[in-house]
């Protein structure tokens, strides 16, 4: 039975190896997220078998209301709330390798539990301590992180939070040590918990603005390092190689999101970046910003040889992405180069926007990133900014501001931009922005959908 369980591990374990290789490509995605999901089931039903964890039948309640509620969510939350879910999912992770682990050391420490299955080893008050202290942090930080994205939480930075966060750290690396050397005095496992979730608080609430990706990814990461330390506990190979993948994969994505954000990432978690007050938005805008018509855009297109289309956040708020490949498609109808600028930030997730243009079959070479396409843009004549504005916001080649530091979409350098938004409410960072003030810039106050809709119907009768 042994050997079936291992053997059955094993499959899991090459199914999510062979699911996350699916998912390095936009072609192979769904394949990869199938293999992934598969992968999950094997592993629940060899579980399911393995009896001395628990009842099987107490493992099928929790599949059954866990998969109602999987369900529920996947049907009721929109492609914008997908950020807040997937903080949540980060943090319960989390929050489950402090209650296994949790519950594994009372049991071990419970002299009236004879038959037990794991050992005070070590490894098990080692692996214990890390999967607590790592779990805790990531359940309140991902809480914390749900709050900002769903704008219920602000942010407040000091130098004092750094010192803060380093004792308290400091503290919880204490409260191990004393675990280690006391193993069987389980408050110190508590303590290790409560020092965990301060942490989580104090970390991720002094930071905002732009980093606010970075922070997603190294907490997606932290959920798989604490299941890793889980898995060590209780001596579950598969657990270690599936919080393993998740911790690296969400390292890789927290490194390629430092990159894309021009930081390091002791200077996001330790913010270093001094925050000057934001400039007055009547200041910035007051006098400057030139409205325009969808009619008016369409005269402008007419005489384009290229645009640029620069889709942000307001594009999937608005759901205009088959309206935007149908623009595009007229456009080039007429003989004019269309290239869409995605930046690595735009949007509330890694990779947000491209799946979103993918979802509209826009071509994958279509696709311009940021690197690429910003010399272009002295040579365009028209960019169309589309419900993005911080990963446009030229505020982000000045000192002290929430974004300062970030490389943005120089858009400003085309001919003539275009910014379609409702009205000149700020983005994510919160901040004004200049662009739309520009003597080159022309605003467009609108729906996304329906602005792009009606230029392409008064662009078809030009
Ligand atoms: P922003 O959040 O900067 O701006 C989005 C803009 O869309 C708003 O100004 C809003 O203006 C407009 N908008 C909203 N709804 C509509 C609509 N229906 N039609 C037209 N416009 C609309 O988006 P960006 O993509 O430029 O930047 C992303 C920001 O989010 C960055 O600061 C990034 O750091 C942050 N972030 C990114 C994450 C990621 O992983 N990608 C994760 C977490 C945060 P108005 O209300 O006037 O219409």
């Amino acid at each position: 039975m042994s050997d079936l369980i291992q053997a059955g591990y094993l499959v899991a374990a090459v199914l999510f190896v062979l699911g996350l290789k699916g998912l390095s490509h936009p072609r192979t995605a769904v394949r990869g997220n199938r293999l992934g999901a598969l992968g999950m089931l094997v592993a629940v039903l060899v579980t399911l078998t393995h009896q001395a964890i628990v009842s099987p039948w107490v493992l099928l309640g929790g599949v059954l209301v866990g998969s109602a509620i999987g369900v529920a969510l996947a049907l009721k939350v929109k492609m914008t709330s997908m950020p807040e879910l997937v903080a949540l999912f980060n943090g319960f992770g989390g929050l489950a390798s402090v209650l296994v682990v949790g519950a594994s050391y009372l049991e071990v420490t419970d002299k009236s539990i004879v038959a037990n299955t794991l050992n005070l080893t070590d490894t098990f008050i080692v692996a214990a301590a890390v999967s607590a202290l790592i779990g805790a942090v990531t359940f309140t930080g991902s809480l914390v992180a749900f709050a900002k994205l769903t704008g219920r939480a602000g942010t407040w930075r000091s130098k004092a939070t750094t010192y803060l966060n380093l004792f308290l750290l400091l503290l919880g690396v204490a409260a191990a040590v004393a675990l280690f050397l006391q193993p069987s005095t389980t408050a110190w496992l508590l303590a290790i918990v409560i020092v965990g979730f301060v942490v989580g608080v104090t970390l991720v609430f002094p930071i905002g603005g732009a980093d606010m990706p970075v922070v997603i990814a190294l907490l997606n990461s932290l959920s798989g390092l604490a299941a890793t330390a889980t898995g060590f506990a209780l001596g579950n190979s598969l657990l270690i190689i599936a919080g393993a993948l998740v911790g690296a994969s969400g390292l890789i994505l927290t490194q390629v999101m430092c990159t894309a954000m021009n930081r390091s990432l002791l200077n996001v978690m330790f913010g270093s970046i001094e925050i000057g007050a934001a400039a007055d938005p009547d200041d910035v805008y007051e006098g400057k910003v030139r409205r325009t018509s969808a009619a008016d855009v369409a005269l402008i297109l007419d005489t384009a040889t290229r645009v640029v289309m620069v889709p942000g956040y307001g594009l999937a708020v608005a759901q205009a992405q088959h309206a935007v490949r149908d623009l595009a498609s007229t456009l080039e109808d007429r003989g004019t180069e269309v290239v869409f600028a995605v930046h690595p930030v735009a949007g509330r997730m890694p990779g947000h926007m491209n799946v979103l243009l993918a979802e509209a079959e826009i071509s994958y070479e279509a696709l311009v990133e940021m690197d690429k396409v910003n010399p272009t843009f002295a040579q365009t004549d028209v960019a169309i900014v589309l419900g993005a504005n911080d990963v446009v916001n030229p505020v982000a080649r000045e000192p002290n501001s929430a974004i300062t530091g970030m490389p943005i979409l120089d858009a400003d350098k085309a001919r003539t931009v275009i910014v379609i938004k409702r009205s000149l409410s700020p983005g994510f960072a919160g901040i004004p922005n200049p662009l739309f003030a520009l003597p080159n810039s022309l605003m467009l106050f609108a729906d996304a959908k329906e602005a792009v809709i009606e230029i392409n119907e008064a662009l078809k009768e030009v």
